[in-house]
């Protein structure tokens, strides 16, 4: 018998399978680890199918041993393999990749072995007594441990592994290495966290059920309680014998969801995400391997979770760009999902408050069903939103970066024991630093970039690359010294927030630049949801999903920044970002509120965003991009072409474009627009870059991207080329 087996080399540009005779004395399964010898060495790969004889007539060599006893991969991801390849032109390797944790490559695994964390005594009061009182992640992780144990992968998405570790230090929390059986969830313990679906909730449910697509878009505001209509999507599965996946956008965003899921479901969860440890993940991914868990959270990576017979999968905050991989390996959940489903005839439920024009589209052509739930749990409905314009406030003589309107509220909350957050999208302490007298701006010395001002190092960083520079004090230019700062981040945002406020109340900062270490973000969240902070100050981050119940006030700072990108779809995430971040006040028992500042009150887009007129921007939106030729009617391509050598770089962009332009010839129907430019940042990480953008027509566009990436596979001429479809990010 023959195996043919794709084998497993790193930085190789061939997609080959290769014949190898399986020896008569092992039975081999497809989707099995192999050790083949290659050349005058012996090298990993899998075999993906068996036949009876080879396909050349050359010598073949024998498969010299299986490395596991059981396939790996499985049928459906064999499947998914041969799906993926074609659909986004991967190769083979590269995708198998994707499915198995790192750790198993080269076979560097040890036994399997957990480490499990107990409290060294049942006597709570005694074990908290050799606490700090200000410690308060620790004295958290006590009461955690409380009733039971818990593995320590667990607790590190919990609680940072710091407070973890000195627990253990001081002798009041054992970790072992044996697995302990943990006291199962007593029903008393379920019940108390199960609440009474709604009418709204029960009615989605059932259509979602009942639905004959089996993509359902389920479009519920913001707080109008999906995450239990998820759970109950969950527990359906389960009775039936069937295993779930849940994806969240962000692994900030797991931890909360873990808490909610481990309420309800125990122990049955395994959670995958780029922020384990090699270990970690191998740990999850072998409990769902084995059956052992049977409900999967993660991030998009989760998606390859290899579960058996699926039941439901689940896509939350759907219209998350992170949920499409631009990056060799390039692919879109959703693509992935839709397999998955289709294979093991189950649903994927998209949920979101604000849905990508894409899918909503999609569940308008009736290709997704769509449910929707238009009221909030909370009595007090969806929290008022107030647009404020800041030409105005200029014009009465408020010259500082809050509204005098914000300012009112946010002392209001804060005297009331509330929370407030403030949302500026924009990192740093001031966007660029530039010469009065001449208008010279410093700029990265290795990309087209201006740099942006961080005082707190009291440096210039290019957020492109990371490279430091030193302060504008002097213009290098025309030698002034009166240097102005551009627009402001969140690093200001806080300092004039804390001077404002008094130094009594304690605000936290979330952006890349407090969130390096592996558990920053934990802490600052965990910081917030015991109200150990009154404001919360963020980028993006802060704005997806998360669910604090004292939060009354949100503030939107600089809304109109991202409106004039030039990009299709900067009125759609700029919706999606404003309604999302006022989706976080007033969310259980309080009243919320939420201040809008921005210099064009006017445009139409804020109030779609007051009125939470989803389809009215919708249909606005999806009008614009018809009249225009973007997409959802078209498909954009973007050929990006990056060398160190500016010519060499212009040359081969020249190239392609010579060939593509036949293309184009051959189909001029089918093409609607293409230029060649160079990219809008002409030079990131001293690589110069060119662009081809391309549009092309809808439901047509399969054959011709297909001959999109032969031309550009052919063409290289030793450039980094890329092939995008509907980029997410066009610099
Ligand atoms: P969404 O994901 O739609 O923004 P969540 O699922 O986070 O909303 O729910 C919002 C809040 O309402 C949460 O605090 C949740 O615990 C609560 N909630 C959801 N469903 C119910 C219910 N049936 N009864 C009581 N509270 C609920
Ligand atoms: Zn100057
Ligand atoms: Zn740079």
């Amino acid at each position: 018998m023959i195996a043919k087996v794709i084998v497993d080399i790193s930085n190789s540009e061939v997609d080959k399978i290769f014949d190898y005779i399986i020896p008569s004395d092992f039975e081999l399964e497809v989707g099995t680890r192999v050790l083949v010898p290659f050349g005058n060495r012996s090298i990993e790969g899998f075999c993906i199918k068996i036949t009876d004889s080879p396909e050349g007539d050359y010598k073949l060599k024998e498969i010299i041993k299986k490395m596991d006893a059981k396939p790996l991969i499985k049928a459906e991801m064999l499947e998914l393999a041969r799906f993926m390849r074609e659909k986004f032109y991967l190769r083979y390797v590269d995708v198998l990749r994707l499915f198995i944790p790192s750790k198993l490559r080269g076979n560097k695994v040890k036994v399997l072995e957990r480490e499990y964390c107990v409290l060294a005594s049942e006597d709570i009061q005694t074990l908290k007594s050799r606490i700090s009182p200000r410690a308060k992640s620790q004295l958290a992780i006590i009461d955690r441990l409380a009733s039971s144990g818990e593995y320590l992968t667990v607790l590190n998405t919990e609680f940072s592994p710091s407070a973890i570790n000195s627990l253990v230090e001081k002798g009041l929390v054992i970790k072992s290495k044996q697995e302990v059986l943990r006291k199962p969830i007593s029903d008393s313990d379920i019940n108390q966290n199960k609440v009474v679906l709604t009418d709204t909730q029960e009615k989605a449910l059932n259509e979602i059920k009942s639905s004959k697509q089996s993509i359902v878009l389920l479009h519920g505001v913001t707080g109008s309680g999906k995450t239990e209509v998820y759970m109950s999507l969950i527990e359906s599965a389960l009775k039936q014998g069937k295993t779930a996946i849940a994806l969240v956008p962000e692994i900030s965003l797991t931890p909360q969801i873990l808490r909610v899921f481990r309420a309800r479901f125990g122990d049955d969860i395994a959670m995958l995400h780029s922020g384990l440890s090699d270990g970690e993940r191998y740990d999850e991914w072998r409990r769902i391997y084995d059956g052992d868990a049977k409900i999967v959270v993660g991030a998009r990576s989760a998606i390859f979770a290899p579960t058996e017979n699926l039941g439901v999968i689940i896509i939350d905050e759907e219209h998350d760009s992170s949920y499409i991989s631009e990056s060799n390996p390039r692919f879109r959940t959703l693509d992935v999902a839709e397999f998955r489903a289709n294979y093991n005839n189950c649903k994927v439920v998209l949920g979101s408050a604000t849905p990508s024009v894409e899918s909503y589209n999609n569940a308008r052509a009736n290709k997704f069903a769509l449910v929707e739930m238009n009221k909030r749990i909370s009595k007090n409905g969806m929290p008022n939103i107030q647009i404020v314009d800041m030409a105005q406030e200029l014009r009465v003589g408020n010259f500082s970066v809050f509204s005098n309107e914000l300012k009112s509220k946010l002392q209001e909350v804060i005297s009331n024991g509330n929370q407030a957050m403030v949302f500026i999208n924009r990192r740093g302490y001031a966007s660029y630093m530039q010469c009065k007298s001449c208008g010279y701006i410093a700029k990265c010395t290795d990309c087209d970039i201006a740099l942006t001002y961080h005082k707190e190092d009291n440096l210039l960083k290019c957020h492109y690359c990371g490279k430091k520079f030193k302060p504008l004090d002097i213009c290098p230019n025309c030698h002034s010294e009166s240097i102005k700062q551009g627009k402001i981040g969140t690093e200001k945002v806080v300092r004039e927030l804390q001077e404002f406020l008094g130094d009594s109340v304690r605000i936290l900062r979330m952006d890349n630049d407090t969130t390096t270490t592996k558990t920053a973000y934990l802490d600052i969240l965990g910081a917030f949801r015991r109200g150990e902070a009154q404001v919360l100050v963020g980028t993006q981050m802060i704005v997806k999903g998360h669910d604090f119940p004292n939060v009354t006030l949100v503030g939107v700072l600089d809304a109109d920044m991202s409106l004039y990108f030039s990009d299709y779809r900067s009125c759609e995430r700029t919706y999606q970002l404003i309604t999302q971040v006022a989706g976080r006040a007033g969310r259980k028992d309080k009243l919320g509120e939420v201040i809008i500042q921005t210099y064009s009150p006017k445009h139409y887009l804020f109030n779609f965003v007051k009125n939470y007129d989803y389809k009215g921007f919708f249909d606005k939106e999806l009008n614009t991009r018809g009249v225009t030729n973007f997409p959802p009617y078209t498909t954009i391509v973007r050929v990006l072409v990056t060398n160190e050598q500016d010519e060499k770089s212009l040359n081969c962009t020249k190239k392609i474009y010579d060939l593509l332009k036949l293309l184009r010839a051959e189909n001029e129907k089918e093409f609607v627009y293409m230029q060649a430019m160079k990219s809008p940042i002409n030079k990131i990480q001293n690589k110069y870059r060119y662009q081809i953008v391309l549009r092309i027509k809808r439901n047509l566009e399969d054959r011709i991207i297909g001959k999109i990436y032969n031309i550009v596979d052919e063409n290289k001429q030793g450039n980094s080329v890329f092939v995008e479809i509907n980029p997410q990010n066009m610099s």
